[in-house]
């Protein structure tokens, strides 16, 4: 078991746009950065489910402004996630990670369907589940489905680690040189300032059910942290 304060089981939500280092596509060695640093947790016995975003292949709401159909626009969306979580998956077993797929649209080949018990069962013997393909539903994100399945398969905090950005701030930090960063901020507070931590129907899943976020950076180690229960980046809770 891990020791005292850390957390046992956790949610790790990475958009698409960390595995593209910014671009179009999958950068290799982000990727592989990325799985040392979750090999690092796995093996001081936390459990690590992640789910996936796709912002470096397809945007739905993007493709459909330029004239697609939302709905296929944003299959394609998803879809990317996949392609995501096959890279991930790879990195991840060469740094000795066992690891299952898990999609929310059926790909046998590639993976398998989301099953939350099966997906449950597979943490406790230490492999890292990663999520796909959504919740295999126009119209949702993945940060929805990360405080979802988080909520579904018990994970006790969602961890989101982004790209660029530290933690939440009382304004952005790119365009106000003042911006003061929280290390601690409650559901209401964000909602009363107007912040954005997540998408609003994901953030309002957490608010009502009580899920905790930590937005974090992830510069090399910090998932570590994050997993320690450190004061890193910003928490936001009841
Ligand atoms: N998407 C969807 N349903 C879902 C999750 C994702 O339709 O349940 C589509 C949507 O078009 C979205 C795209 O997949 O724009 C990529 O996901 P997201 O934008 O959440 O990825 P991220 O911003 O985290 O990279």
């Amino acid at each position: 078991d891990v020791p005292r304060g850390w957390y046992r089981r956790v949610l790790l939500k990475l958009s698409g746009e960390v595995f593209g280092g910014g671009a179009i596509g999958v950068d290799p060695d982000v990727v592989a950065s990325i799985a040392r640093q979750i090999a690092e947790v796995v093996a001081e016995g936390t459990q690590v489910a992640i789910v996936v975003g796709g912002g470096n292949f397809f945007r739905g709401a993007e493709l459909s402004q330029r004239g697609m159909a939302r709905d296929r626009a944003d299959y394609m969306g998803m879809l990317g996630t996949v392609m995501n979580c096959l890279a991930l998956q790879d990195f991840l077993e060469k740094a000795g990670v066992p690891t299952r797929v898990q999609t929310a649209i059926a790909m046998g080949q590639v993976a398998e369907p989301y099953i939350p018990r099966r997906a449950e069962r597979h943490l406790e013997k230490g492999r890292v589940v990663i999520f796909g393909a959504g919740a295999g539903m126009p119209y949702f994100s993945t940060d929805t489905v990360a405080v979802q399945r988080a909520l579904e398969i018990s994970c006790e905090v969602l961890l989101m680690g982004k790209n660029g950005v530290d933690g939440v701030y009382d304004a952005d930090p790119k365009l106000v040189s003042t911006a003061r960063k929280f290390d601690e901020i409650s559901y209401d507070e964000v909602l009363s300032r107007g912040l954005k931590v997540a998408d609003s129907t994901a953030f309002t899943m957490c608010k009502d059910n009580g899920l905790p976020i930590v937005v974090f950076s992830l510069a090399d180690g910090n998932i570590a942290r994050a997993v320690r229960g450190e004061a890193i980046g910003t928490r936001v809770g009841a």
